[in-house]
């Protein structure tokens, strides 16, 4: 297996209104199968998902998170209303979005963004997907699928990866499960999340700060079986559950 992974190269800085399947398509030869990978804050900028920091009126409880934190409680306060399920309040907000994506700081981003705002994810980043594959077809005439992503931290490690927000044209997870290994026994359990694979290496090309590339394609990697089932169901999620017995510890 080959697999190419190519920065599109001299993105200009995306505003509301820009179409981004247009500049991606305009800067990259796409070919039937390619995966076209998109950090989630310049999709959000192209489409108005951004608030004003100083439109936002902090609630009591974003003030009282602030006191612990010390952030600014309007960006708290644009956190809180970005949760559908608030999990950890301290040492950060952690919270279950729209979607299912569980993130902290509910993947509200201040970085890449003029001073003053704030970068919320896609509302429903699985259509946003959709949509970026269906108008990449209709421009290129090729079959490609789309993964939108964010740089997330995880549990048990230090240090932030790619991870998959939404994807259109390929399963979220190739399932090894009743499959044999090399010596015959049958694996019951894994099921690898390569949408979030993808999203890593292409998080890597893309870099955090000033690279100025929010798009990568990458080539080659060929079609697997699979489902969409990413996130854990709230029943089957005991670390969420553990956290949940454990917030009234923390101070
Ligand atoms: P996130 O991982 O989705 O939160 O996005 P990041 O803020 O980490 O940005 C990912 C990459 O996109 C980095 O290389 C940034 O420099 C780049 N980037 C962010 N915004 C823009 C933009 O408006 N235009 C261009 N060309 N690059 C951007
Ligand atoms: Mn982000
Ligand atoms: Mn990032």
């Amino acid at each position: 297996m080959i697999i190419t992974i190519l920065p599109v190269q001299g993105l200009p800085l995306i505003h509301e209104g820009d179409n981004l399947p247009a500049l991606i398509a305009e800067r990259s030869e796409l070919e039937d199968g390619d995966i076209v990978t998109i950090a989630s804050s310049v999709y959000s900028k192209s489409k108005g998902y951004t608030r004003q920091l100083s439109d936002i009126i902090p609630s009591e409880r974003a003030k009282r998170i602030a006191m612990m934190t010390h952030e600014d409680p309007r960006f708290l306060q644009s956190i809180l209303d970005a949760s559908k399920d608030v999990i950890l309040e301290y040492p950060f907000i952690l919270s279950e979005v729209d979607g299912g994506h569980i993130g902290v700081r509910a993947g509200v981003d201040q970085s890449n963004i003029e001073d003053g705002q704030v970068i919320l994810l896609p509302p429903d980043p699985m259509k946003s997907a959709d949509e970026v594959r269906n108008a990449l077809k209709q421009i290129t005439g090729k079959n490609v699928g789309v993964i939108i992503t964010d740089t997330c931290g995880r549990a048990f490690r230090r240090g932030q990866t790619g991870n998959a927000i939404g994807w259109s044209g390929m399963k979220a997870i190739r399932d090894f499960r009743g499959d044999r290994d090399l010596f015959g026994h049958v694996l019951k359990i894994t099921e690898e999340a390569v949408v979030d694979e993808i999203a890593g290496i292409a998080n890597f090309v893309m870099g955090e700060s000033n690279n100025g590339v929010p798009a990568v394609v990458v080539k080659g990697c060929g079609r697997w079986k699979g489902h969409d089932d990413l996130y854990f169901h709230p029943d089957e999620d005991f670390i969420r559950k553990a956290l949940r017995q454990n917030v009234s510890a923390i101070p």
